[in-house]
């Protein structure tokens, strides 16, 4: 082997190390500043929260303070409020609560329209149809999400649409540079194609009328992929019963298993 390909390899592995270390940079933090009604609103609202056992809330808290520590959340033309607020905590830590300490280090802001808003971020006029979006170019590390969707998503009565985990998967997702619905960050090479290959065989499965997973999860890879976390998240059991092989690699991936205990920790 050459001098420069070894130069070439060793610099990925350090550039590699340097990118996991950025984006799930562990970071010392208590919970002694979380405020007694922030608890009640997230038992009230956030199933997660509630199922977690006393050790585990206590490391849900230090995750919610260190969003809220990193993260500016601001109302457009809306007044939010401190639910608003940990909803989309929640939304960031429910995701990376199978690896303790880790946290998003590819966003500063999350936007929060009342409404829907369209692909020009206008809530007045025709085409408002979306709900959340990840922004990119000028809006690159921004997110915007709808309040009623971010609401309506903890609504335990609701379906398994959740928008404020949707967005924070396509974060995860674009993590590595792509938002391709291969979140390589935290899936091994090796489980790369066997992945997809269940993601493109459950898009047929929407296609077909065979899923119980929303039929816009099948508007490409990665809405798949944020999409069916959406349902392993909220509605697991089921998700687990329709589509066992999906369900046994979003553990893989998310090192949870909702279905037995929501944010149940099964690996490092
Ligand atoms: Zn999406």
């Amino acid at each position: 082997m050459s001098t420069t390909s070894i130069f070439l390899i060793f610099t990925f592995i350090v550039l590699g190390a340097l990118g996991l270390y950025f984006i799930f940079r562990k970071e010392s933090f208590d919970n002694s500043n979380f405020d007694e009604r922030w608890r009640d609103i997230l038992l009230n609202e956030v199933e997660f929260y509630e199922n977690l056992i006393p050790s585990e809330r206590i490391r849900f808290e230090v995750d919610v303070s260190k969003f809220f520590a990193k993260v500016r959340i601001t109302g457009v033309d809306t007044i939010i409020y401190d639910k608003d607020r940990l909803l989309v905590a929640c939304s960031a830590v429910i995701p990376l609560f199978g690896y303790p300490g880790s946290s998003f280090d590819n966003i500063s802001e999350v936007l929060i329209y009342k409404g829907t808003f369209n692909h020009d971020y206008e809530t007045k006029g025709k085409d408002r149809n979306i709900l959340g979006m990840v922004g990119d170019g000028v809006m690159n590390r921004h997110m915007i999400i709808s309040q009623i969707a971010l609401v309506n998503g903890y609504n335990r009565e609701h379906s398994a649409h959740n928008t404020g985990i949707h967005e924070f998967v396509h974060l995860l997702d674009k993590a590595d540079g792509d938002t391709d619905g291969v979140p390589k960050f935290v899936l091994q090479s090796k489980d790369v194609q066997p992945w997809l290959e269940v993601v493109n065989g459950e898009i047929e499965n929407i296609l077909a009328g065979e899923s119980v997973i929303r039929p816009y999860g099948a508007t490409n890879e990665a809405e798949f992929f944020s999409v069916a976390s959406e349902h392993f998240f909220t509605k697991p059991k089921i998700l687990r019963e329709n589509h066992p092989e999906l369900y046994s690699k979003l553990i893989k991936i998310y090192h949870q298993n909702p279905a037995e205990g929501l944010g149940n920790v099964l690996g490092d």
